[in-house]
């Protein structure tokens, strides 16, 4: 291979970034021409696509979002978009691929790797931290950081005025965020999608604390939990339990932002660099991931199939035993 190309491709997370500075900068250290797509697939389908050099991925290392956009695009799905993208691959002399996001965006590198003749890695780059064949994915940490300070200020006028306070956080599918952010956060309760907490177990526990002079609380809750979300949870429970004068606040987007965490611009920078010496080494439809303290590349078909993500059971245990 001569030359390779990035790209970020679907939700945006802290941490992409440093992935594709890591990415542009170690392929240059090898002797490869790195160039960058904007917009991830809708890019390739656009040609918007631009040589990059050291200079072009300097001062981005704090930065949130991604410097490349991102999309969600349709058209790449169709084969005909699949054509023009690779049409234009060709055009710019891209002979592999970087391909950073979530599960979306690796189906998207394995149905365009078995279609045609290109070196493909996906790098897992998502908030969710759902993604098989990494025990983290970029994005996680920073977000659930940002969980835990929002978290903190809004105990400050949970307690100053005897509230109770449900707090929504993102987690469609999984409850990573929600999990650790309620540990580190010290909230009363978490409510999971990998979790049947019913109203009435939540009331129970509310009440226990109440019973023993808790001024205030936060209940954490993961936008997928089967209940539907904070103001449902928060308007069964204030109809049977009225002890607290009762708040909802939802962090939505906030969740994506923000400086990527000194863990996330470590992980995406080794992420990157092992990217790029997989492909140099030969390495073909993998994914990288980290294990343990260690990177490894999984068989793109196993990650995309291999859906065994599950919340450690000692920290679900002592969720409730330490709240
Ligand atoms: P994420 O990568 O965060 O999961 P999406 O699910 O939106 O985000 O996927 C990102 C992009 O990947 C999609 O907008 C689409 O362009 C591409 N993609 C997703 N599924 C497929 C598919 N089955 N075939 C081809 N491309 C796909």
């Amino acid at each position: 291979i001569n030359k390779i190309a990035v790209f970020t491709s679907g939700g945006d997370a802290p941490g992409m970034n440093p992935c594709i500075r890591a990415v542009v900068r170690t392929g240059i250290y090898y002797g490869l021409k790195v160039a960058g797509i904007r917009q991830g697939y809708q890019g390739m389908i656009e040609n918007n696509i631009v040589d990059m050099d050291n200079h072009s991925v300097s001062n981005i290392l704090q930065l949130g979002g991604t410097i490349l956009k991102t999309a969600r695009c349709l058209e790449f799905k169709t084969p005909e978009g699949m054509q023009k993208a690779y049409d234009n691959l060709k055009k710019n002399k891209i002979d592999a691929l970087v391909g950073i996001g979530g599960d979306g965006t690796f189906t998207g590198l394995e149905r365009f790797s078995s279609k045609f003749d290109i070196p493909v890695i996906g790098v897992p780059g998502t908030i969710d931290n759902d993604l098989y064949g990494s025990d983290y994915t970029l994005g996680f940490d920073t977000a659930t950081n940002t969980v835990i300070e929002a978290i903190d200020k809004i105990r400050d006028t949970a307690e100053s005025h005897a509230r109770l306070f449900f707090v929504e956080v993102m987690g469609r599918d999984a409850g990573c965020i929600a999990l650790r952010a309620g540990i580190a956060g010290g909230a009363e309760a978490i409510m999971l999608p990998e979790k049947d907490t019913s109203i009435k177990d939540l009331i129970a526990t509310l009440a226990a604390g109440a019973a023993k002079n808790k001024t205030s609380g936060i209940v954490i809750v993961a936008e997928g939990d089967k209940n539907g979300g904070a103001f449902n949870v928060a308007k069964r429970v204030k109809e049977v339990f009225n002890f607290y004068d009762t708040k909802v606040t939802i962090l939505g987007h906030l969740q994506r932002g923000g400086s990527p965490s000194s863990f996330d611009r470590i992980l995406g920078s080794r992420m990157g660099f092992a990217a790029v010496k997989a492909l140099i080494a030969g390495e073909h439809r993998k994914t990288v991931g980290l294990r343990g303290n260690e990177i490894v590349l999984t068989d793109i078909v196993e990650a995309l199939n291999g859906h065994e993500f599950k919340l450690e059971d000692d920290l679900m245990e002592m969720s409730t035993i330490l709240a």
